[in-house]
């Protein structure tokens, strides 16, 4: 796969506003079949699991994991995982997973090491998210952080050619998820004015963070 299109303008991605809602257990009805109808794209550090989250089989998840849920940096791991799932198994959704206390976060924050790079928009992006929120403890807006990270690299998936098309063509669905290892549980993002903008009040974004 071709990546297309650079990751999002940071500044207007910090300014995103978003609803965090609850995962419900059938946001994913389970086919009850040997077939991958997720892919499931999550953070080699979160504690999740895939199958608990989503109350589907193991089978029904085809789960691509690396350091920071990136896939905006067109790989070609990353980028094989998304044409292989899009293209061949024609998955009904993705899902992109980040968590907060991702110790990729704590990398970005601190003096350039070995795998300066790969996080070189997730630097840019909390640059971005800090000048917005001075203020902030630095817990909220590393919280912050995630979730508009996650929509980031959501938004960077959808604009993807492949992704784009099935999207259209066969109604593929992307979705953004933060885990939260303290709950135990997944949080849903999403974005104001999106396909489900209007379920809940936006409580989400610069000028109202959850914590
Ligand atoms: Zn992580």
């Amino acid at each position: 796969m071709q990546s297309t299109k650079m990751f999002p303008d940071v500044h207007r991605a910090a300014r995103r506003r978003y609803s965090i809602l609850p995962v419900p257990k059938d946001l994913i009805p389970s086919t009850g079949e040997s077939k991958a109808q997720i892919l499931w794209v999550g953070c080699s550090d979160s504690w999740i699991t895939e199958t608990a989250a989503l109350d589907v089989l193991p089978q029904e998840t085809f789960v691509h994991r690396n350091l920071g849920s990136v896939m905006s940096n067109g790989d070609l791991s990353s980028a094989s995982a998304i044409a292989y799932c899009v293209d061949l198994l024609e998955v009904k959704h993705i899902v992109v997973c980040g968590h907060y206390d991702c110790v990729l976060f704590k990398e970005a924050s601190e003096a350039p090491t070995a795998i300066d790079g790969w996080y070189e928009d997730l630097s840019r992006l909390r640059a971005a998210n800090d000048a917005l929120l001075p203020d902030l403890e630095t817990v909220q807006r590393d919280r912050h952080l995630a979730e508009v990270y996650v929509q980031a690299e959501v938004e960077w998936v959808r604009s993807q050619p492949t992704v784009a098309k099935a999207i259209a063509d066969r109604g593929l669905k992307v979705h953004a998820f933060v885990f939260d290892k303290e709950e135990e549980a997944c949080v849903r993002l999403v974005e104001e004015g999106g396909e489900e903008g209007g379920v809940a009040e936006a409580n989400g974004g610069p000028n109202g963070v959850v914590a």
